[in-house]
């Protein structure tokens, strides 16, 4: 088998990512993938499908919502077996995407299970049958599988995990998810939009506990609003599985124990990184619960072998940061220069409805990290085109440092949050002040030109509000 400068174990967004900008800078490389298919979890089980079913979701509010639009809708339905007809073409659509592309750019790509197996070795195994590949630097970008509850075994019927959730033939009537990560509250949102009844079991003490606290309480506020049951601080005991359904033992935030039943559970309380029996006992790369470390630019200990994508310790569990992560490693193996991935400018967007969209630090880590910080608001409701799209809940929370006017973090919730994040990420990235981006201007009527009010509004100078 021909040398490759790189080769790659596992077809990701981390993975896939990668082995293009390979190909583009001009590196012979391969990527070894233990799937028929390309793509990894954010195309098949993950990123791609829940967005299309999130979509779809938002289609069948506005046709309930026509009346206020001033049309006349009747015998709405949903046609659930065509959703996931939908969404398994996109799914496909991509895949094959990501084939040609790897194509375009002379990546070639074998299917089996690859392992480091020391410097410049990668094995790959097929049908019990162990080949090798030679390679002067190896990615690992194995990814990561859904955790489970302790003693809980998801059943794939009853019990369900990402993966499916997302092939479910008919919509549940009730549905209990434990955990309110993004992963949760995603599948929470879709599935109340389509009629089940659906509770949410958090163990901390807000949803979505990763994001700004003003930005849980607000989506609190709107799923309750939406019909959600939500139980934060409960802390699940035991899971009992009968003829309709399951059944959930927990106690809640004041200790007192309660049971919920439902038809499905979902179990969305984190991923597992997949690094078992990838040959990182071969190398010098520190691994800890299952995470690998690396230096700026994802080399681990072994030089030579990189990390990339949900199995890095340390840096968010998302597709965007795999993908730029990937970039960073081959960019660097090419030997051209490349700048390492800021995780605080990493930007987080949850699909929910309300969406939410985040970048930078949270006002409590601004305040942790000792900055003096200068708060600004601006509420949708102010906003006009969020009028048009009646949709003007939520509100835009900038976190800026008193002192220049730094703007440390931008936390959204409301109408296009996952699309409007895109300026606050950019202000981030360039440093910019409240002063530079109250100078911006803003198009109208958009959803974005809240963004500009935001701004103002740390210095108290909004106009819409
Ligand atoms: C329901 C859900 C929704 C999500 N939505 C979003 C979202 O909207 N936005 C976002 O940014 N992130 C989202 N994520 C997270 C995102 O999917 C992951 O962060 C991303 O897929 C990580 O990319 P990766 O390349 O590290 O790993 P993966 O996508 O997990 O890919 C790893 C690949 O490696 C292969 N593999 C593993 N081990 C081996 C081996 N030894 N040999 C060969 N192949 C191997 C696997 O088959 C897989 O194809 C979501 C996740 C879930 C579960």
């Amino acid at each position: 088998m021909a040398k490759y400068d790189v080769a790659i174990i596992g077809s990701g967004p981390g993975g896939y990512v990668a082995a293009i900008r390979a190909g583009e800078l001009g590196l012979k490389t391969i990527v070894v993938e233990k799937d028929p298919f390309l793509g990894g979890t954010c195309l098949h089980v993950g990123c791609i499908p829940t967005k299309v079913l999130l979509h779809h979701a938002e289609i069948y509010g506005n046709f309930k919502n026509a009346a206020e639009f001033g049309f006349e809708v009747s015998g709405l339905k949903v046609n659930w077996a065509a959703t996931m007809a939908r969404k398994d073409k996109i799914v496909k659509k991509h895949a094959k995407g990501i084939e040609f592309l790897f194509k375009k750019n002379k990546v070639e790509w074998v299917q089996g299970w690859g392992r480091y197996a020391g410097p410049g070795r990668v094995s790959v195994e097929k049908d019990g049958k162990t080949t090798s590949i030679e390679a002067s630097n190896v990615l690992l970008v194995a990814g990561s599988e859904a955790r489970s509850l302790p003693g809980v075994e998801p059943d794939g019927k009853t019990i369900l995990t990402n993966r499916e959730i997302l092939q479910l033939p008919e919509i549940p009537k009730s549905m209990i998810v434990v955990g309110a990560g993004a992963v949760g509250v995603e599948f929470a949102s879709i599935f109340q939009s389509f009629g089940t009844q659906v509770t949410i079991l958090e163990m901390l003490p807000r949803v979505v506990p990763v994001e700004d606290e003003e930005i849980s309480a607000e989506l609190d506020k709107a799923f309750r609003k939406r019909g959600i049951q939500i139980f934060t601080g409960s802390k699940v005991d035991s899971v009992k599985k009968g003829a309709k359904g399951v059944s959930v033992s927990f106690k809640d935030k004041d200790g007192k124990a309660q049971t919920l039943e439902a038809e499905k559970l979902l179990v969305a309380v984190g991923r597992k990184p997949l690094t078992a029996n990838c040959g990182l006992e071969n190398s010098k790369a520190r691994v800890e619960r299952d995470f690998v470390h690396v230096g700026p630019y994802m080399e681990t200990d072994e030089k030579g072998l990189y990390a990339v994508g949900d199995i890095v310790a340390g840096m968010p569990q998302l597709a965007h940061a795999a993908m730029m992560e990937g970039i960073t490693a081959v960019t660097h193996i090419a030997g051209k220069p490349v700048t390492p991935v800021v995780k605080t400018r990493i930007p987080s967007a949850t699909y929910c409805e309300p969406q939410i969209g985040s970048v930078g630090l949270t006002e409590k880590q601004a305040r942790d990290a000792g900055r003096r910080v200068k708060i600004g608001k601006f509420l949708f409701v102010g906003n006009s085109k969020a009028t048009i799209l009646d949709n003007h809940g939520g509100f835009i929370k900038v976190v800026s440092d008193e002192e220049y006017g730094e703007i440390l973090g931008v936390h959204i919730i409301g109408p296009l949050a996952t699309e409007t994040l895109s300026e606050a990420t950019t202000v981030l990235q360039l440093e910019g002040t409240v002063d530079d981006m109250m100078a911006m201007i803003h198009a109208h009527p958009t959803i974005w030109e809240a963004m500009g009010d935001a701004f103002a509004s740390v210095r108290g100078l909004q106009i819409n509000m």
